[in-house]
């Protein structure tokens, strides 16, 4: 047994955890906005934020507070009762967005989930069982869940579990013709990540986005983007759809929102909503007060002029100091994404060692994430601190350095 006293190492995670994870060797015990120390005290500036995820940074003072707050007033009940802060929540976010109904849940698998689900069902009802093909993009990536890592367009996820559901084909990203070429009156959804994340920070074009509407309007089907990883502020506008000027039919939402705290959600419209009825999709927990009163809270934050012209403002502070060490190493052939979502693609003889740069930045006190095979990805506080990002960027300097100059 291991008692509190046992010194919990690293190690400990290779005998106790499934080890579907390869977690960095330092564990972190404290954050503090945008920097964080690990269990000797060695401290780091967080370039991954919990990926897009600690959208305040680490232990925001106001979200401590909700949190605290909250957690006085009422933790769980379920959804045989309503709550306010999640009513509160609800309200803040429909009148932000297109939509007019929403759907809490707890990840963003799970928000995902759901609007697969609807989408098929209100085809199912609308016009009928036939029409439930689902057309994703190669690369995309709408979370873990058997039903949408299938929707997921890398197969390498989706293999060897067993019979996949069915209906499910992808298209190239970035390319109609693509698209044309499967879609037809038996389609039920398109659904497509506006920059795809973990596919490597890659934005989708407006053009592509523009015909999608209009291929999705000629077939009757449904458009759904997933901004899970775009959402809440990280693209320096509230939802990243804004830049499109396009609206969806149906968009999921998760990480930024919940600041930390799990949280998701799938915003519709009242004409799609309007199949849905108690009972035919449900979460113990989507919903739970907690988690909403935090979301609220991390809205309220982020959803302000302030906050989110910083985001562009941090964003270029961020490029152009990339774009100075890379005058410097000559490492990477773009620095791509949208805000604070930003790729740094690495040329291709230098990608193989991706994650030795990481391991340098690391020993540097920087963190960084990847994305893809060839990219570091950066998904900080959106509201990071200039002096941070400088001090990060320094270590990041100092890290590439060492990665030139290391005997192998
Ligand atoms: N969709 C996108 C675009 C994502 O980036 C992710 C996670 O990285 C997901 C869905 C899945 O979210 P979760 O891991 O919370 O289930």
């Amino acid at each position: 047994m291991i008692s509190k006293k046992t010194l919990i190492t690293r190690d400990n995670f290779d005998k106790l955890i499934l080890p579907i994870y390869n977690p960095i060797p330092f564990i972190p015990i404290k954050g503090k906005g945008s920097r964080i120390w690990d269990q000797k005290g060695k401290e780091y500036i967080d370039f991954s934020g919990g990926i897009a995820v600690t959208s305040l940074g680490h232990c925001h003072p106001i979200l401590n507070k909700t949190l605290k707050n909250q957690s006085k007033m009422l933790w769980h009940l379920s959804n045989i009762f309503t709550n306010e802060p999640a009513l509160r929540l609800a309200k803040k976010l429909l009148s932000s967005s297109f939509a007019s109904r929403i759907f809490f849940a707890n990840s963003g698998a799970e928000a995902n989930e759901a609007a697969f689900k609807l989408a098929r069902y209100y085809s199912s009802k609308i016009y009928n069982f036939k029409k439930n093909k689902i057309i994703s993009f190669y690369n995309s990536f709408h979370g873990r869940t058997f039903f949408t890592v299938s929707v997921g367009g890398q197969s390498k996820y989706s293999n060897n579990f067993g019979p996949k559901p069915a209906g499910i084909v992808h298209a190239s990203f970035n390319d109609i013709n693509s698209v044309k070429n499967l879609i037809d009156h038996d389609t039920c959804a398109v659904v497509v990540e506006l920059i795809q994340g973990e596919g490597g920070v890659i934005p989708a074009n407006l053009t592509f986005v523009q015909a999608l509407k209009e291929l999705c309007k000629q077939y009757n089907v449904l458009l759904i983007f997933d901004e899970i990883q775009t959402g809440i502020g990280r693209t320096g506008k509230l939802f990243y759809y804004e830049y499109y000027a396009i609206t969806p039919d149906i968009l999921t939402i998760a990480k930024s929102l919940g600041g930390g705290f799990p949280i998701s959600a799938m915003l519709t419209t009242n004409e799609v909503a309007s199949v849905i009825a108690p009972g035919i999709h449900g979460t113990t927990y989507g919903g739970n007060p907690l988690a909403c009163a935090v979301a609220e809270s991390v809205i309220d934050i982020i959803n302000t002029k302030k906050v989110l012209s910083g985001v562009e403002k941090k964003s270029k502070k961020i490029i152009s100091e990339l774009n100075i060490i890379n005058k410097r190493f000559k490492l990477f052939t773009e620095i791509r994404g949208r805000g604070l979502l930003i790729g740094i693609v690495l040329k291709p003889n230098v990608s193989h060692n991706i994650h030795k740069i990481l391991n340098f930045s690391f020993s540097e006190g920087v963190v960084f994430l990847t994305a893809g095979n060839n990219v570091i990805r950066l998904a900080p506080s959106l509201i990071i601190k200039e002096l941070d990002i400088i001090e990060g960027m320094k270590r990041f300097y100092r890290a590439l350095e060492k990665y030139l100059s290391r005997k192998e």
